[in-house]
């Protein structure tokens, strides 16, 4: 494994946040299970806690141990896992509160960047994968226009940045969930549904 992969995991398990690319845009990383370090991230963004981030994980067992997937959502799972479907489903145990909408459903995915899995892998648990943006302000496609974006906003940075340059530009990820037995997309994103 890379060093800087070595360190970027090191870094979550400590409690800290990394700045790290994803199949869509650059994301901010943080160990979904430690409170601490998801109110990081939130300071980081400086995002209302009331909007929940979406969490990664390396594969579809990991998610299956913190969220339950309804099985409505089997073959769109089975079809663009790994890649950029959210699900949203109802949230077990060991979760940081603040990942937890009012509803009690957590939003997840396998990411296609091997990067994200291997971050989320190397924790042992879902790590928290916002967007990497000022809250408010577009997504960020290179680490440059993310720090421009944090500076001028004058908030903290994050304790380490996985730098994969330029990222193609791609729609964030396609969010879903099942309501009364019907899959209902919340967010037209990257995967057509
Ligand atoms: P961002 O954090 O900016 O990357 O955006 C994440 C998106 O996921 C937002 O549109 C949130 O509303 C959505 N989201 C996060 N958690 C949930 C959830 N539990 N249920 C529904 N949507 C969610
Ligand atoms: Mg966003």
């Amino acid at each position: 494994m890379k060093a800087e992969l070595v360190r970027a995991i090191e870094v979550l398990k400590a409690g800290g946040v990394v700045l790290f690319p994803t199949e869509t845009a650059y994301g901010l990383a943080a160990d979904a299970r430690n409170p601490r370090a998801v109110r990081r991230v939130f300071e980081i963004k400086g995002r209302e806690p009331e909007k929940t981030p979406p969490l990664i994980v390396s594969d579809r067992e990991m998610a299956e141990e913190y969220v339950a997937i309804d099985p409505v959502l089997d073959s769109l799972v089975a079809k663009y896992w790994p890649g950029a479907l959210t699900v949203v489903g109802k949230v077990g145990k060991g979760l940081a509160r603040d990942v937890v909408r009012h509803d009690g459903t957590v939003a997840v995915r396998v990411s296609s960047h091997s990067i994200a899995r291997a971050l989320a892998k190397g924790v042992g648990a879902p790590i928290v994968a916002t967007s990497a943006n000022v809250s408010g302000l577009s997504a960020c496609y290179s680490v440059r226009t993310f720090d421009r974006q944090r500076r001028a906003a004058k908030h903290p940075e994050p304790d380490f940045v996985i730098d994969a340059g330029p990222l193609p530009y791609r729609k964030p990820s396609t969010i879903v969930m099942v309501k009364k037995g019907k899959v209902i997309v919340l967010r037209q994103g990257s995967v057509r549904i």
